[in-house]
Formats: C-alpha cells, structure tokens, sequence
C-alpha cells in the first residue's frame, strides 16, 4: 500500500471527519468542480502556497478583501501594532470615528454608518433598518443576487409577482420569506408590475449593482433608474449592497458609476464588506441621517455587535483604504484587470472557445457563452463542462480562480504584468484542448 502524500488530501480528509464538508463556508468545498480544495499555508502579494508548497497566482483574494495583495506591509505594520494595544475591548475607539469618516468622506451617499462585522450582518440589519424607518415588511430582491445568508434572504421565487418567495434553505421557515418578492435581474416589466402591486408596502429594493455572486452581471442603466424612481415614488427605500464591489470596482464603490450616467444617483443605503475590513472581519451599513437615527440608541430599531469596530479590524481596514484612496491606485488597477479580461478573450477567440467577458476596476467575470448574459437562468447557461475543465487546467498550471461558474474573480494591485502573462499562456493552453469538447 503506498501512502498518500498528497497534503491537501490528508487535510481534506481530517477535515471532513470534524467540519461539515470540510469547510467552513460551502464553495470551498470544490462540489462544484470536484477534486480537492488547496489548503493555504500562507499568501503573500498576488500569491499563495497550498500545503503541498506549490505558488498558485491567486484571483480569489478572499473572495475581494485583498485588493492589495497578501501582505502589504504597510497594512502588516497597522495590524502588529493594533494588535499589540489589545485586541478588544467591547467600549468605543478612536479607529471607529476615523473609519466612519473614512467610509463617508468616500461615498457620498452616506451620512452615518454602523459597523458590523459580516456583509450578512449588514445587509440583515440594512433590511431591519429599512422595515422599521418605513414601518412596511415587504422587500424585493433579485434572483443570482446574494445579500448573506440571512433567513429573509434565503428566497427564490415563488410562482409569480403576486405570491411571495419560497425558502432556498431547509430551515427556513416559509412565513419568514414571505415578505421577500424576487424579481429577474435587469427585467424591466417585472418591476413596474412588483411596484404596481405591492408598491405601498414596500420596505426596500435590495440589489448588487453589479452582481458578482452571479460571476459579473450589471444592471442596465435604465433598469437602475427606474429602480431608483419607482422606490422614490412609492416611498420604499433603495438599497445597494456593495459588499464585494464597494472600493473595489471603484473607490466610490458601483454607485459612483451610476451616477456618472444618472445624475444626481444615489441609494438610500448602502451595505459594505469584503475590501473594507482589508481580510479581517468588518463590514457596514449606512445612509442618510435620518433613517440611521432609528437604530439604537437612538432609535427603535435595535442592532448590536460585541465584537463591532473591532480595534485590530478597523486598523485593517483603515490601512487598505489609506492605499486605495491614493491618486491612480484604481486607474492603474483597472487597466490590469482590462489587460487580464482582454488576453483571455483573445486566447478564446484564437481557440474558437464561446466566451464572454467584462470587468470595471480590480472585479471581472467570464462566461462560456458567446455573449454577455442580463438575469441569471442567462449566467446558468454558460457551460458547466467547459468551465470544469478550464478551471482544473489552469488550478494544474498554479492559477487558482473561483472554483464555480457563477462566482467573479479579483485583480489585486499586487499581480504583476508577467502574472497576467503567465495566466492567459496557461488559459490559452487550456483552451487548445477545448475544441474537443463539442
Ligand atoms: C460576500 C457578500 C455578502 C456576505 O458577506 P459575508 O461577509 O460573507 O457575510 C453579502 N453581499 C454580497 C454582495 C457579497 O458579495
């Protein structure tokens, strides 16, 4: 019998004896895709190295949070010292007040903010904050959009615009979704109908402005701005959850897009994570003064976190933004991320490979389809086989890339012009043993 040496397998097989599926957030798992998920020993700049020792270039970053790269010695500098003045204290700092300004000196949208310490906390207390400052308990979200994993959240749609979601969870019980109507992303007639019907009872419309959690999918412009008429309207509340493409597809976060094409653009709330907390856990919520008055202490609506504006979180998070925030950082990252987007539609061009691509700042997605998909049963057509293989050739060839379809990716600041060289070579590779494939 020879043994297995293969440490990702070992650690994978321990794992699954003690850990549900072996992880601790289900898309690490690889189910998708098969095969074993890469344990990480340890990062640094646009790399990390599995258990086995092997470098793989990372377009996963967490998930968003790294978009400087693993490491970033100013942002090492920030955490060793934060850390070494305590690492909570369940009272006030002055990190907190600094972050708070931070966040709402860069999106001009919000007056005040809360932190929390998960995008699903946020975008669940955004939703109670909305419930209680209009006194209404529906809300609209979209399908392919992901908000956490928040029981109200946790909906698919039910059997048309007058019936209400069912759970996508066991667990979940009906009556609690039955508030949430889910609409077709960037459907146009749907909403007006929603509004139509339930407009006076409307607490808010939640969407991803650009939907990374369906790989990358934007609305439409005209779509956005009837969203933002109609909530105005009928009195319900906007809200954008930034989490992933908040300081990431652009300093002002995905509202600051809008609102070159629509003037005068902004959400009533926003919902922020990921890059925020620079890799640690923080996240937000906030808008207008007046409806973040209504949160305790203030206000009715009660909200709280023992471990909210952690002090070595937000000297994380206030680190990464410091960078950010610097003049050409997102120019000069946007223009990575276009080099990484162009080359593997040129690589799939050369191979007659279908694929679809699109990017704005340090966030991209692809799709095995010949065009750009607009809702998500369009993103749900991109080829799964196509995709497996491509994203196991390139895992073999050191590039790890989200191991799901439906999942964006992420350019750090760190990935180098060789980096993305060396990533499209390989995808070119791949791609030369595709046409196989009918
Ligand atoms: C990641 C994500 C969330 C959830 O954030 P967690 O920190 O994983 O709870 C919510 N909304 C969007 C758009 C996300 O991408």
């Amino acid at each position: 019998m020879t043994q297995n040496t293969d440490r990702n397998e070992q650690l994978f097989e321990r794992a699954k004896q003690l850990i549900p599926g072996g992880v601790n957030s289900p898309v690490r798992a690889f189910r998708a895709v098969g095969g074993t998920p890469r344990f990480v020993a340890r990062a640094q700049g646009a790399y990390f190295w599995d258990a086995n020792g092997k470098r793989h270039i990372d377009y996963i970053g967490s998930w968003g949070p790294m978009i400087l790269g693993h490491g970033h010695p100013a942002v090492v500098e920030a955490v060793q010292k934060a850390v070494l003045e305590g690492f909570s204290y369940g009272a006030p700092t002055e990190r907190e007040v600094e972050l708070a300004e931070e966040i709402v000196s860069l999106v001009p949208s919000i007056e005040m903010v809360r932190l929390v310490s998960s995008g699903t906390e946020a975008a669940m207390s955004a939703i109670r904050l909305a419930r209680g400052a209009t006194g209404r308990s529906k809300l609209i979200k979209f399908e392919g959009c992901y908000h956490g994993h928040a029981d109200a959240l946790l909906v698919k749609a039910g059997s048309g615009l007058a019936t209400f979601g069912n759970p996508t969870s066991a667990g979940v019980p009906p009556e609690v979704v039955q508030h949430t109507l889910v609409l077709e992303y960037n459907n146009l007639a749907q909403l007006e109908e929603a509004f139509v019907l339930h407009g006076a009872d409307l607490a808010c419309l939640i969407i991803e402005p650009i939907a990374g959690n369906m790989n990358f999918v934007r609305a439409s412009v005209p779509f956005m701005k009837r969203c933002r008429e109609l909530c105005t309207q009928h009195g319900a509340l906007l809200v954008f959850d930034e989490v992933m493409t908040g300081f990431r597809v652009a300093l002002g976060g995905a509202q600051s897009i809008y609102a070159k094409s629509i003037p005068g653009f902004k959400p009533d709330l926003s919902v922020l994570g990921k890059v925020i907390g620079g890799g640690m856990p923080l996240a937000a919520f906030g808008g207008p003064r007046s409806v973040m008055e209504q949160l305790a202490p203030l206000g009715p609506v009660y909200q709280a976190g023992t471990l909210s504006g952690n002090p070595v979180a937000t000297a994380c998070g206030l680190a990464t933004l410091k960078q950010i925030r610097k003049a050409g950082f997102f120019d000069a990252l946007a223009l990575r991320t276009r080099t990484l987007v162009d080359g593997l539609k040129a690589a799939a061009a050369e191979q007659s490979v279908p694929l679809s691509a699109d990017c704005e700042g340090g966030m991209f997605g692809f799709f095995l389809l010949p065009q750009l998909p607009q809702n998500y049963p369009q993103v749900m057509k991109s080829d799964g086989a196509r995709f497996n293989q491509l994203f196991h050739g390139l895992l073999d060839r050191g590039i790890y890339i989200a191991p799901a379809l439906y999942e964006a990716g992420f350019v750090s600041a760190a990935h180098s012009d060789a980096d993305l060289a060396e990533t499209i070579a390989a995808a070119k590779e791949v791609f030369r043993t595709m046409p196989a494939l009918s």
